[in-house]
């Protein structure tokens, strides 16, 4: 390894003065490094779109399948736009994020009406479709209509952040235009597409984010990270957040082959999808059958009806959150009424048949998890 005084101070201005440099060199390793995915090639930006909004935030070996079941199921725009919510959310079911599904339903409808069901073609207007933000509107307009706009995700932050050796920490609000304005330079005007995905490829293959493969990299003699060891640290980030653990507890009412599922509503984890009525406590120590009849119950349980065991904890991570749950059912039988609940615990509920629950209604993972364990 070089010392600091001797490496060359060039990689910078180098590739900033001839771009055509850094895209001979991505796209010639992206030649020889093909990745299959089912959406490479694809023109139809219908397709793009859904497939970008899907690999957001998910893996590509994860994305797969729900795109193929999804395109299956919602062949064009027009398809989309005509159906139903919970449909939507159904086949969105398990990949999480759930408001990128219902962006995509409303964005669908937007498209349909705002722009007479055609695919709106330039960087701006797909920027006013509903969650389409810089990023997508650009992998779209590259890859469906050759627009020259660069991308820019956590896999350019970390190339550029590399290759360049910028220890701007990529999270503050600055460092957006100073990346985006670099991607734009380097960018193959002519073939935008190419260059784009080169990239995203390159960052998931070669310049990973842990152990990134310098040895076969084409940028291994000038990048700035690789000469100066600091492959590690780059791209700087803020500390991570600490993530906050929620308790819910649920009751699953079981009833002569029905159950009782309350949509989510409010600005909160799993919006739109569906869950038994769920009481949310302080700690994990609350898991007890009082807390939930002082909570539910307006006198105590008619004759005939039984709790069944506290189930043990199942848990979803998420982003910022941890959701610790457990589930303990409530046997009634048919002839007595769900009505001696209090009215707030099953106000918004629908009944539902055990076949529908797991065949039409979106869940969130973790009662999926609970039932899927019943069986
Ligand atoms: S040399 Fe290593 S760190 Fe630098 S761009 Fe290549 S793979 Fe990334």
């Amino acid at each position: 390894m070089p010392d600091s005084d001797s490496i060359p101070q060039k990689s910078l201005i180098d590739f900033e003065n001839d771009p055509c440099r850094f895209q001979k060199k991505l796209l010639g390793w992206s030649h020889k490094n093909p990745r299959p995915m089912p959406w490479k090639g694809e023109k139809d930006s219908y397709k793009i779109w859904v497939s970008e909004i899907i690999l957001q935030q998910t893996r590509v070996n994860q994305g797969w399948q729900y795109f193929e079941r999804f395109v299956k199921a919602f062949p064009t725009v027009e398809a989309l736009a005509s159906a139903d919510e919970m449909q939507v959310l159904k086949y969105w079911e398990g990949l999480g994020y759930y408001s990128r599904a219902r962006n995509l339903h409303a964005a669908a409808r937007q498209i349909v009406h705002d722009f007479d069901g055609h695919f709106p073609e330039t960087f701006h207007d797909l920027k006013t479709l509903k969650g389409v933000g810089d990023y997508t509107a650009a992998a779209i307009a590259s890859f469906a209509f050759n627009k020259p706009h660069a991308v820019l995700d956590g896999n350019v932050y970390r190339i550029l952040s590399r290759i360049f050796g910028i220890e701007t920490i990529i999270d503050l609000p600055k460092a957006r235009s100073e990346f985006q304005n670099l991607a734009s330079r380097l960018l193959d005007e002519h073939n935008p597409g190419a260059f784009n995905q080169a990239m995203m490829d390159f960052g998931a293959i070669c310049c990973t984010p842990a152990k990134p493969v310098c040895t076969e990299c084409p940028f291994n003699d000038t990048c700035r990270a690789r000469l100066e060891n600091k492959v590690s640290e780059l791209p700087k980030r803020l500390e991570k957040r600490a993530r906050k653990t929620r308790f819910f507890f649920y009751v699953k009412i079981s009833q002569h082959g029905f159950s009782y599922v309350c949509k989510r509503e409010s600005k909160d984890i799993w919006k739109g999808l569906y869950e038994f009525p769920v009481l949310e406590l302080e700690n994990a120590e609350d898991f007890k059958l009082e807390k939930l009849e002082s909570a539910f119950f307006k006198q105590k349980l008619p004759k005939g009806a039984r709790w069944g065991e506290i189930s043990s904890e199942f848990t979803q991570l998420l982003t910022h959150q941890k959701v610790l749950a457990r589930f303990v059912e409530l046997h009634l039988p048919p002839e007595i009424p769900v009505g001696f609940t209090k009215e707030s615990a099953l106000k918004k509920c629908i009944k539902v048949s055990e076949s529908d629950l797991t065949k039409k209604i979106p869940l969130p993972k973790l009662i999926i998890g609970f039932l899927q364990k019943k069986i």
